[in-house]
């Protein structure tokens, strides 16, 4: 689902081996004590104790699905940009086919309602003419494959990343599609909440239809057919647990094996409509693809028109008039629970983020990312990574020789910070001032012809998968690489002037979090150079999978809005991850000057602090629908356990804040799971 973007993701990052200063000068306290509620004891919850005022007292906008560090920065940064956007917009003269002129013009083009609003949905037309004329499912696919160079191309998901198990080398990966809710149980559950989904969808189909030309009668028919459609598709998919398997989720297979498995679509024909020359292929999900196979022969074509209609109208959406983004807003709001729309300004800054990354990103940098910042959030990266190596050295479960081979890969992990070292060059796009849909058809050319250059050929390692403005962080299995986007490198998460013990709380356990992404119960399939291989002795696989199976019913026994239980199995690389990086940073910490008197500062030690800085970066309050979908969706547990959940594993936490066996954040020392 399009729309629904949910990778908030682990963070962030910056900087610093912050020079110290002495605490009894100190006046200012980066930890923000008015979003505390002491009335809480913080050994039975700490979330609650740190953040508890903030909670009580938050006010989400009403633009926003959820509220907190993350996003007030985010807001922060859109703003940032808007004025790079602005300013370049209002510029005159500028040389065709620069920076500015791009970004200047692609937000003028945005802004222009006008034009947009006369148009309609006259855009769309060609595309649907193309779509009443199907006469058959194989023109059908025909016509799929020649439409995935615009960005289009539904039911048919590739992408071209580094092959699992060649590492150095990208092929084209296949993976499951065709769903427009966000996985496959919203088609089957039977709580009144998904069934109320379900005909939102079916009434939103049905209004885009209307919207486009379909008489009232026909579009309801139409709208029926479309989810009783996604319902047999969904049946297929597989499950976001089952999805997080990396070795499960590795088919390569040759063109001919994927002939067999699908034989309704002729795949020779069909890749090479789309563009791509290839003898083999990682067919991510192949039941999808079977399944595809089937029900495009079993159903009849209507149906599949309208499925693809659908699919068409609602992804073009944001781009028409208002009506037709009020039309998609009012959909997305039943996930997201926002209450109003993002002004139109704000949606064009994050489109030019997105779709002008590296021409924008520039921009930014210059203006935002000071190099000294690069430099101590180096610093900071690589004490983080030496604090691990020493904690691999002492664990009692890992044998020697495992612990050779991780230290090797922990060694060799690509660090990049701020942006990249290269940009992508947009020479091949023309962006106009009045032609905001164009633009965008233009962008998604320049995206495929992209994709379509890589096919087969050598991973290029500079590349990055988010922009430099990202409030997030990232690691990527196949580079064995650890990504901070200059966005995230400011305050809350960092501040050069804030005291170690804050510091190392927020952005060090960051940095912990996404080193041990490689170790976690996915990057640990993966070797040093990122290929998908088996390192590990068995046994220390096997007393690594009985730790984070306990961690797994830890974590699923905890609850959002009262009922809703936090999937184990689905937030346990993340778990993991919050676990390590948190217990990393400690170890750093405490190598400062600061960890080892014990001055405190704003009443409490350079211990508790340290907890107090990890809180903090977690403090945030998430609508109820926006709850909901996460819960069902998202790898990450929600805030309160990304703090609760964590802390009742780690021992230095029990004494810097006298856990004992009455406090409710406490487990025995049998139940306590340590795995770095
Ligand atoms: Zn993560």
């Amino acid at each position: 689902m399009k729309k629904i973007v949910i990778l908030f993701a682990t963070a962030l990052v910056l900087l610093s081996s912050c020079k110290r200063r002495p605490s009894e000068t100190k006046t200012a306290d980066y930890f923000d004590k008015s979003g505390m509620d002491t009335t809480v004891n913080p050994a039975d919850d700490f979330f609650g104790f740190a953040n508890g005022g903030f909670v009580k007292n938050a006010h989400i906008p009403d633009d926003q699905s959820r509220w907190g560090s993350f996003d007030s920065l985010e807001q922060e940064n859109v703003k940032k940009l808007h004025g790079i956007l602005q300013e370049a917009s209002a510029q005159k003269d500028l040389k065709k086919g620069s920076a500015e002129q791009k970004v200047g013009d692609f937000y003028a083009s945005g802004m222009d309602t006008l034009t947009t609003e006369k148009l309609g949905y006259e855009p769309l037309k060609p595309m649907l003419t193309k779509i009443d004329a199907v006469k058959d499912y194989k023109q059908l696919i025909d016509l799929l494959a020649g439409e995935s160079k615009n960005g289009d191309g539904d039911l048919i998901g590739w992408e071209v990343s580094a092959d699992q198990s060649n590492s150095a080398y990208n092929m084209v990966n296949m993976f499951q599609t065709g769903l427009s809710l966000p996985e496959k149980d919203y088609y089957t559950r039977k709580d009144s909440n998904s069934v109320h989904q379900r005909d939102m969808l079916v009434a939103h189909a049905a209004k885009l239809f209307q919207m486009t030309g379909t008489s009232e009668a026909d579009a309801a028919k139409d709208a029926k057919d479309l989810l009783a459609l996604e319902t047999s598709i969904a049946r297929s998919h597989r499950s976001p647990v089952e999805l997080r398997d990396p070795v499960k989720n590795y088919n390569k297979m040759s063109v001919a094996a994927l002939q067999k498995l699908s034989p309704n679509i002729d795949w020779q024909a069909t890749l090479t409509r789309i563009g791509i020359k290839t003898d083999t292929v990682n067919v991510g999900q192949p039941e999808y693809y079977k399944a595809l196979s089937a029900l495009l022969a079993s159903q009849p074509i209507g149906v599949w028109k309208s499925k693809i209609r659908y699919d068409y109208i609602s992804y073009r959406a944001p781009l028409l008039g208002r009506a037709f983004r009020d039309e998609d807003f009012k959909f997305s709001q039943i996930f997201s629970g926002e209450k109003i729309q993002k002004d139109r300004w704000k949606t064009v800054v994050e489109s030019a983020d997105w779709k002008l990354r590296d021409v924008l990103g520039e921009l930014y940098v210059k203006k935002y990312f000071p190099p000294e910042a690069k430099k101590r959030m180096d610093e900071l990266v690589n004490n983080l990574q030496k604090a691990f190596a020493l904690r691999i050295d002492k664990l009692d479960w890992m044998s020697d020789s495992t612990k050779k081979v991780a230290k090797g890969k922990l060694d060799i992990i690509l660090k990049k910070v701020g942006y990249p070292t290269k940009w992508k060059s947009f020479d091949d796009v023309e962006i106009k001032r009045d032609d905001y849909f164009g633009n965008y058809i233009r962008l998604n050319h320049h995206d495929y012809s992209e994709l379509i250059g890589k096919i087969n050929k050598p991973v290029d390692k500079t590349e990055w998968g988010m922009t430099p403005s990202t409030v997030n962080a990232y690691y990527n299995p196949t580079y064995n690489e650890i990504v901070f986007p200059a966005g995230i490198l400011q305050f809350p998460f960092f501040n050069p002037d804030a005291d170690d013990a804050i510091n190392y709380g927020g952005i060090g356990a960051v940095i912990g979090h996404e080193i041990t992404h490689g170790f976690d119960d996915q990057g640990r399939l993966y070797d040093a150079q990122g290929n998908l291989k088996e390192w590990w002795q068995a046994v220390d696989g096997e007393r690594f999978n009985a730790k984070t199976k306990n961690l797994a019913t830890q974590y699923s026994e905890y609850t959002v809005l009262d009922s809703l239980h936090v999937n184990g199995d689905l937030t346990l690389g993340e778990n993991i991850a919050d676990l390590g990086g948190i217990m990393i940073a400690y170890d750093a910490f405490q190598l400062t000057p600061q960890a080892k008197d014990t001055v405190k500062i704003g009443g409490f030690t350079p211990n508790q602090r340290f907890f107090l800085g990890f809180a903090q970066v977690w403090r945030g309050v998430v609508r109820p629908e926006f709850a909901r979908t996460l819960i069902t969706t998202n790898p990450h547990s929600p805030y309160k356990y990304r703090v609760n959940g964590t802390l009742s594993n780690v021992p230095a936490f029990y004494e810097a804040w006298n856990v004992t066996d009455k406090n409710k954040m406490y487990h025995s020392p049998e139940k306590m799971i340590r795995i770095w």
